[in-house]
């Protein structure tokens, strides 16, 4: 559902954003701005600081920043529909969502809650489900950790939880669409399996994954099918209350399945995550990073296993979270650690850890012989996509002076082999360019000033064009505030929204709350657009001249023309000329 910035604007003008986030951080007035303790990370000095008037936050130490919406958000756990609905309602908004919608959903989350219920208590209980207990206490399980976990056994009869549900009074159609039941004849999805529910990061059930306990029964794990409540791509399995752990400890561990989170959850390990029988998605780290600075991978030791760490680790690193990787001798799995070898030993073995440089040189290490100058040069390729993605500059030399070390290379031999490898993926994808490379250039500087001061942007776009920006980061902002001003799109959430890089919101909104650009923006941004149009101006008159030159015995039309354009742009850099010498006295 989007939400128009009509709506948007309306519930922002209508609140006091710093009452709203004074009901969460104590803000103090300071230089004319509101400074306090951030709640996403921890610190002794505010470093957090709120512009009511532009509706943003913005922590100079984590650098977490964004919109009220985007504030409530993090606070409190909930979707961007659910932020606005929840910022409406305080602000005395309405807002036409489809309540039909909200209510299915409840009652969908009562559902899955009810029965998850229901399988828990068979499992405990049912005489049927004695194969499912006995496998569970074989695998080192005990009755403790089942209950955290609310395991559940769903029973074998195809017919059953339909008819139990009926007698609950659910409705056909509403069960029909459960997500629980498959075919026509409602044959209930989940059976004889041993059932694991999922949580989302509220703590709500919305998904099963069942086990089967018949090798004969395929697939081995079997889960709930997608449904508005259970997005699997962003989903983890994990404890209940796990991102609480998570945010504690501030990092957590990803693990490959669910008996993994359990045996970790009883070696008294409680921030142990794993992804839901499939790869570890960007939408995974990312929410894991709401909560989080670094994490530990532990993943399988065969080729399968390493190829999933060496992903995850990309995914990490690109959004800066650093990783560790588990080593555990090849074969082991944490399940089948604590079911030989008990608590005590799983729980050492989080310790042997090593950084997933490492991880990545000694996977490079065991396909190439480094001895030989191909196979150093087979090193270096290999852990080019690593030392790419890792968002610190500093990190990154770092590294490779360790990698030229240990290869007994140079440094700038191995540094230029990167680079060349880098250059190629760059004109693929200028996104990917790391601000903190490139420094903030005088069209960024310029560009910053107009979309941190949005009413000078309808002068801008009468002077300069997007093609006048040589900087390819301040044509996006350029692009994204054009887009704002043709739909008169005025708040702050609709211009990040409209920003695709996380670099980019990231750094408007740390100017923004700098309050660089909020002293006499008139001056900064005229004189920019100035330059910029001088400049403009300039290289087209360049490229003219060697036109004329062309031109000059073969084409008297054309030559012509050419002059009449030259006279043009000579005209117009005079006056831009005089309008910077005119000006200059007043200062
Ligand atoms: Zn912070």
């Amino acid at each position: 559902m989007r939400i128009p910035d009509h709506i948007l604007a309306q519930i922002t003008d209508r609140l006091d954003m710093q009452a709203v986030v004074s009901e969460y951080v104590h803000l103090e007035k300071k230089g004319g701005r509101l400074w306090g303790l951030c709640p996403f990370h921890t610190e002794k000095t505010p470093s957090f600081t709120v512009d009511p008037d532009k509706s943003f936050f913005y922590c100079f130490g984590c650098q977490k920043g964004g919109s009220l919406f985007t504030f409530i958000m993090e606070m409190e756990k909930l979707s961007f529909v659910e932020a606005v609905q929840l910022l409406a309602e305080k602000a005395g908004v309405q807002i036409e969502v489809e309540e039909g919608d909200s209510r299915r959903r409840r009652a969908h989350l009562e559902l899955y809650r009810r029965v998850s219920g229901t399988f828990h208590h068979l499992l405990l209980h049912h005489a049927e489900a004695q194969p499912a207990r006995s496998y569970l206490e074989r695998r080192g399980l005990i009755p403790d950790t089942w209950k955290t976990f609310a395991l559940g056994y769903a029973p074998a009869d195809r017919g059953w939880l339909y008819k139990f549900l009926r007698e609950k009074k659910f409705s056909d159609e509403f069960l029909g669409s459960s997500g629980l039941f498959s075919g026509r004849e409602q044959a209930a999805l989940f059976r004889g399996r041993i059932v694991f529910p999922i949580l989302n990061h509220r703590g709500e059930v919305v998904a099963f994954g069942g086990r089967s306990l018949d090798s004969s029964v395929q697939p081995k794990y079997l889960n709930s099918p997608e449904s508005p409540v259970f997005r699997k791509r962003e989903t983890l399995y994990g404890a209940p209350g796990v991102y609480q752990d998570v945010r504690r400890e501030q990092s957590f561990i990803l693990v490959e399945g669910y008996m993994d989170v359990l045996a970790f959850w009883q070696a008294g390990v409680r921030n142990s995550l794993a992804p839901l029988g499939t790869a570890v998605t960007p939408e995974q780290i990312r929410r894991l990073k709401r909560y989080a600075s670094r994490g530990t991978l532990l993943f399988d030791a065969d080729e399968a296993g390493i190829r999933a760490a060496e992903r995850t680790i990309l995914l990490c690193e690109q959004q800066d979270l650093s990783t560790e990787v588990i080593r555990l001798q090849r074969g082991k799995d944490p399940a089948e650690i604590l079911e030989k070898e008990g608590a005590e030993a799983l729980k050492k073995a989080i310790d042997s850890t090593i950084n997933s440089f490492r991880f990545y040189l000694d996977a490079a290490y065991s396909k190439f012989d480094s001895r030989t100058p191909d196979g150093k040069r087979a090193v270096i390729r290999y852990l080019g996509s690593y030392l790419k993605s890792l968002d610190s500059q500093v990190k990154r030399e770092g590294y490779i002076r360790l990698l030229a070390e240990d290869l007994g290379v140079d440094f700038e031999s191995v540094r230029s082999d990167l680079l060349r490898g880098t250059e190629r993926s760059r004109t693929r994808d200028d996104s990917q360019d790391r601000l903190e490379d490139q420094g903030i250039s005088a069209d960024l500087f310029f560009i910053l000033a107009v979309a941190v001061n949005r009413e000078y942007f309808q002068e801008v776009r009468n002077t300069v064009a997007v093609d006048d920006l040589e900087d390819a980061r301040a044509r996006k902002y350029f692009v994204a505030l054009e887009e704002c001003y043709r739909l008169g799109e005025t708040t702050g959430q609709a211009l990040l929204s409209r920003l695709e890089d996380e670099s980019l919101r990231q750094l408007l909104l740390e100017k923004t709350a700098s309050g660089e650009y909020a002293v006499n923006p008139e001056r900064l941004i005229r004189d920019g657009m100035l330059e910029i149009r001088r400049r403009s101006l300039e290289k087209r008159r360049r490229s003219l001249e060697s036109a004329l030159i062309r031109a000059k015995d073969q084409d008297p039309a054309r030559l012509k023309e050419l002059l009449g354009e030259k006279m043009y742009l000579d005209e117009e850099l005079q006056s831009l000329r005089k309008v910077v010498v005119d000006e200059r006295p007043s200062e």
